[in-house]
């Protein structure tokens, strides 16, 4: 699977700088994802920011992970500023931590068994307790932190397959190395739905305060990251450097544009 169309979805997608992104809304994305959940298939989604794009420009395996994943969601405000910028906006912002507890709503209402790996040791069974109090019924097949080093993926899978059926799994390693541990394992799972959701158990455990609702919307959740996380700064210089490069890319696309147009 490579895409929503895949499934039935008539989504239409943008290319920002070689990474494709899905223009789906919040209840789409559940939609495709509850499609996915049924499939007998696996499938992944991925949460594309300013810092994946820029990370995928430099690793080819990265953006070939990205663009063949089923869905990509925008999660970061820059892709929505690169829309507009390259002229094909997208129509909302689609966090993956908003996606993964809808998600985890959706689990408690139909039944589907929820697994949370990775994060720090603890924090993914904090997040299961918190998550469990926010969605009544919701089914936790299992916690565990372990690491996203290939060396480990034997031991990480012994413990996934004793945790009995896995209908979702949200996997916090992080960009790159969560979506690499997706694209080895989740098909020998047999787990029909994985979500590479970076931080977002951070923030479901109460361990990083995450942007308000306002800020978020305003396109400025990295300032308050990097408020709480000063540390992110070398990483957040990604921002400036991929604005720069899709207003390049903009400039390059309108003058290609120009030169067919002329007789
Ligand atoms: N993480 C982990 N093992 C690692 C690297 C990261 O469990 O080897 C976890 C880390 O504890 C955090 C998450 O991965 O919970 C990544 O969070 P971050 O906010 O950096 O995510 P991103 O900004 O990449 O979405």
């Amino acid at each position: 699977m490579s895409s929503p169309k895949d499934l039935g979805f008539p989504t239409r997608s943008i290319d920002v700088l070689g990474v494709r992104v899905d223009d789906v809304t919040m209840s789409e994305a559940l939609a495709i994802c509850q499609s996915c959940l049924r499939s007998d298939q696996s499938h992944r989604v991925v949460t594309p920011n300013a810092e994946f794009v820029m990370a995928a420009r430099r690793d080819p395996e990265f953006r070939q992970t990205l663009n063949e994943s089923t869905l990509a969601i925008p999660d970061g405000a820059g892709l929505l500023l690169a829309g507009r910028i390259l002229g094909m906006p997208l129509r909302e912002q689609v966090t993956g931590t908003d996606l993964a507890n809808q998600l985890c709503g959706m689990a408690a209402s139909e039944g589907y068994r929820v697994f949370l790996l990775g994060a720090a040791p603890g924090v993914a069974a904090t997040a299961a307790n918190r998550l469990v109090d926010r969605h009544h019924g919701l089914i936790i097949a299992g916690t565990y932190a372990g690491s996203p080093d290939p060396a480990a993926d034997d031991e990480t899978r012994r413990i996934l397959n004793a945790a009995g059926r896995i209908d979702l799994i949200l996997v916090a390693y992080g960009a790159q190395k969560q979506e690499f541990w997706i694209a080895r394992n989740q098909a020998a799972l047999k787990i029909p739905l994985a979500v590479g959701v970076g931080g977002a158990l951070d923030f479901f455990a109460g361990r990083v305060p995450r942007a308000p609702v306002w800020l978020r919307r305003a396109g400025f959740d990295w300032l308050f990251r990097l408020a709480v996380q000063p540390w992110r700064w070398r990483r957040q210089l990604a921002l400036p450097r991929f604005v720069a490069t899709v207003a390049v890319e903009a400039a390059r696309r309108r003058l290609l544009l120009q030169e067919t147009k002329r007789p």
